[in-house]
Protein backbone atom coordinates (compact mmCIF):
# COMPACT_ATOMS: atom_id res chain seq x y z
CA UNK A 1 0.00 0.00 0.00
CA UNK A 2 0.79 3.21 -0.26
CA UNK A 3 -0.51 6.98 -0.41
CA UNK A 4 -1.07 8.70 -3.89
CA UNK A 5 -1.62 12.12 -4.74
CA UNK A 6 -5.38 13.13 -6.21
CA UNK A 7 -6.57 16.12 -8.59
CA UNK A 8 -6.55 18.41 -5.60
CA UNK A 9 -3.50 18.66 -5.96
CA UNK A 10 -3.58 20.55 -9.39
CA UNK A 11 -2.10 24.35 -9.58
CA UNK A 12 -2.14 23.90 -5.70
CA UNK A 13 1.64 22.94 -4.50
CA UNK A 14 1.17 24.75 -1.41
CA UNK A 15 4.03 21.78 -0.79
CA UNK A 16 3.38 21.29 2.84
CA UNK A 17 3.42 17.46 2.42
CA UNK A 18 7.08 17.46 1.25
CA UNK A 19 8.64 18.54 4.37
CA UNK A 20 6.61 16.34 6.86
CA UNK A 21 7.79 13.14 4.59
CA UNK A 22 10.32 10.71 6.52
CA UNK A 23 11.47 9.11 3.69
CA UNK A 24 11.62 12.30 0.86
CA UNK A 25 9.56 10.71 -1.67
CA UNK A 26 7.46 12.99 -2.99
CA UNK A 27 8.71 14.33 -6.86
CA UNK A 28 7.54 17.66 -8.13
CA UNK A 29 5.81 18.44 -11.88
CA UNK A 30 5.02 22.12 -13.10
CA UNK A 31 1.68 22.33 -11.33
CA UNK A 32 1.44 18.87 -9.20
CA UNK A 33 3.21 16.26 -6.93
CA UNK A 34 3.07 12.98 -6.68
CA UNK A 35 4.47 9.73 -4.26
CA UNK A 36 6.66 7.46 -5.53
CA UNK A 37 4.82 3.96 -4.70
CA UNK A 38 8.33 2.25 -4.19
CA UNK A 39 9.37 4.79 -1.37
CA UNK A 40 6.51 5.35 0.51
CA UNK A 41 6.11 3.93 3.86
CA UNK A 42 2.59 4.36 4.48
CA UNK A 43 3.26 6.41 7.57
CA UNK A 44 -0.19 8.66 6.50
CA UNK A 45 2.19 11.82 7.95
CA UNK A 46 1.63 13.69 4.94
CA UNK A 47 -2.50 12.99 4.66
CA UNK A 48 -3.37 15.33 7.00
CA UNK A 49 -0.65 18.17 6.51
CA UNK A 50 -2.02 18.63 2.96
CA UNK A 51 -4.56 21.67 2.91
CA UNK A 52 -6.18 20.62 -0.09
CA UNK A 53 -7.15 17.23 1.06
CA UNK A 54 -5.16 15.72 -1.95
CA UNK A 55 -3.78 12.80 -0.66
CA UNK A 56 -5.41 9.69 0.14
CA UNK A 57 -4.06 6.16 0.39
CA UNK A 58 -4.25 3.61 -2.56
CA UNK A 59 -7.45 1.49 -0.92
CA UNK A 60 -9.37 4.96 -1.43
CA UNK A 61 -12.11 5.13 -4.27
CA UNK A 62 -10.90 8.55 -5.12
CA UNK A 63 -7.55 6.81 -5.59
CA UNK A 64 -7.42 4.62 -8.22
CA UNK A 65 -7.12 6.48 -11.68
CA UNK A 66 -4.07 8.08 -9.64
CA UNK A 67 -1.98 6.06 -8.67
CA UNK A 68 -0.54 4.81 -11.91
CA UNK A 69 -0.06 8.48 -12.36
CA UNK A 70 1.82 8.56 -9.44
CA UNK A 71 4.08 6.03 -10.31
CA UNK A 72 4.86 7.45 -13.85
CA UNK A 73 5.89 10.77 -12.75
CA UNK A 74 7.91 9.53 -9.98
CA UNK A 75 9.64 7.88 -12.29
CA UNK A 76 10.25 11.41 -14.77
CA UNK A 77 10.20 14.50 -12.77
CA UNK A 78 12.75 15.17 -9.93
CA UNK A 79 12.57 14.78 -6.06
CA UNK A 80 11.57 17.24 -4.06
CA UNK A 81 12.31 17.84 -0.26
CA UNK A 82 12.03 21.54 0.42
CA UNK A 83 8.81 23.76 0.23
CA UNK A 84 9.09 26.37 -2.54
CA UNK A 85 6.82 29.24 -3.38
CA UNK A 86 2.85 28.41 -3.82
CA UNK A 87 1.60 29.88 -7.21
CA UNK A 88 0.45 33.08 -6.19
CA UNK A 89 -3.33 31.92 -7.62
CA UNK A 90 -2.92 28.55 -5.61
CA UNK A 91 -5.46 29.62 -3.43
CA UNK A 92 -8.12 30.42 -5.76
CA UNK A 93 -7.69 26.62 -7.76
CA UNK A 94 -7.90 24.91 -3.98
CA UNK A 95 -11.60 23.72 -4.06
CA UNK A 96 -12.00 23.71 -7.96
CA UNK A 97 -13.58 20.67 -9.56
CA UNK A 98 -12.08 19.19 -12.75
CA UNK A 99 -8.83 20.65 -12.59
CA UNK A 100 -7.13 16.87 -14.29
CA UNK A 101 -7.09 18.13 -17.72
CA UNK A 102 -5.13 21.04 -16.42
CA UNK A 103 -2.23 18.58 -14.82
CA UNK A 104 1.05 19.44 -16.67
CA UNK A 105 3.27 16.55 -17.64
CA UNK A 106 6.13 18.91 -17.52
CA UNK A 107 8.75 18.42 -14.40
CA UNK A 108 9.07 21.25 -11.86
CA UNK A 109 11.60 23.88 -12.80
CA UNK A 110 13.25 25.97 -10.04
S1 LIG B 1 0.19 19.96 0.23
FE1 LIG B 1 -1.31 18.76 -0.93
S2 LIG B 1 -2.01 20.08 -2.56
FE2 LIG B 1 -0.14 20.93 -1.74
S3 LIG B 1 1.52 20.15 -2.94
FE3 LIG B 1 1.27 18.73 -1.26
S4 LIG B 1 -0.18 17.19 -2.02
FE4 LIG B 1 -0.30 18.93 -3.37
S1 LIG C 1 2.63 8.36 3.68
FE1 LIG C 1 4.56 8.86 4.75
S2 LIG C 1 6.15 8.02 3.46
FE2 LIG C 1 4.30 8.08 2.21
S3 LIG C 1 4.42 10.03 1.14
FE3 LIG C 1 3.25 10.38 3.02
S4 LIG C 1 4.76 11.09 4.52
FE4 LIG C 1 5.90 10.14 2.83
Amino acid sequence: MTYVVTENCVRCKFMDCVEVCPVDCFYAGENFLVINPDECIDCGVCEPECPAEAIVPDSDDSAASWAELNAKYAALWPNITRKGTAPADAEDWKDKPNKRELLSSEPHKD
